[in-house]
């Protein structure tokens, strides 16, 4: 089901991505999402993605190097709440993708919490230009994974459905939850 999700987010992001478009991972974790990314953006596009932890920096790093798509990727050591100190607030983003929780196979110290990550979802939301994707994948079944996908669901059913589309796929009991959010 987490595959299923993963590449469900991974489709819908690549439909809204354009050669030359400003793109956010703000989780890099083992780097899936940010080559997805920096492959649809191409060359002349941009990704910025952010990750505490030096290992997994370090991953993204290596298999950016293995696709050939390094050089459109900044990588931002750092929380994704810092995010406004990396992007002018004017900075028109084209897609963000959230892939939250642990880092399988880590210490899991290095988890994803409910505050920083709504100020970060927060600055992907404000700078998403129309027709932007921002996709959220929760993980339930860690401790305070439940109250993070729950604090999530607030955020985004706060979005002005005016402006934005939102769907929500579940995956059974305490499996994963993806949103996709996209401007309308
Ligand atoms: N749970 C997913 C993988 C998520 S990886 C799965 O099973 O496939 C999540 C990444 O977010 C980790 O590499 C972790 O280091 C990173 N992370 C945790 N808190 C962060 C923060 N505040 N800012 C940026 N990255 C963060």
């Amino acid at each position: 089901m987490t595959r299923r999700l993963t590449a469900l987010a991974h489709e819908a992001v690549r439909a809204v991505l354009r050669a030359g478009d400003l793109a956010v991972d703000a989780t890099a974790g083992n780097g899936h999402d940010t080559v997805c990314l920096a492959d649809a953006v191409g060359p002349t596009g941009r990704v910025i993605a952010f990750d505490t932890q030096p290992a997994a920096i370090h991953a993204t790093r290596e298999r950016l190097r293995a696709s050939g798509n390094e050089k459109q990727v900044q990588l931002v050591q750092a929380c994704h709440s810092t995010l406004g100190e990396v992007l002018p607030e004017d900075a028109e983003l084209r897609a963000a993708m959230f892939n939250l929780g642990y880092l399988p196979g880590s210490n899991k110290l290095a988890i994803t919490k409910a505050s920083t990550t709504l100020a970060a979802l927060a600055g992907c939301v404000e700078r998403l230009e129309r027709g932007g994707i921002v996709s959220v994948m929760a993980y339930r079944g860690h401790p305070g994974g439940e109250e993070e996908a729950a604090s999530i669901a607030g955020a985004i059913g706060e979005l002005d459905a005016d402006r934005f589309s939102v769907k929500r796929h579940d995956a059974a009991g305490t499996g994963p939850v993806l949103w996709l959010a996209t401007r309308l």
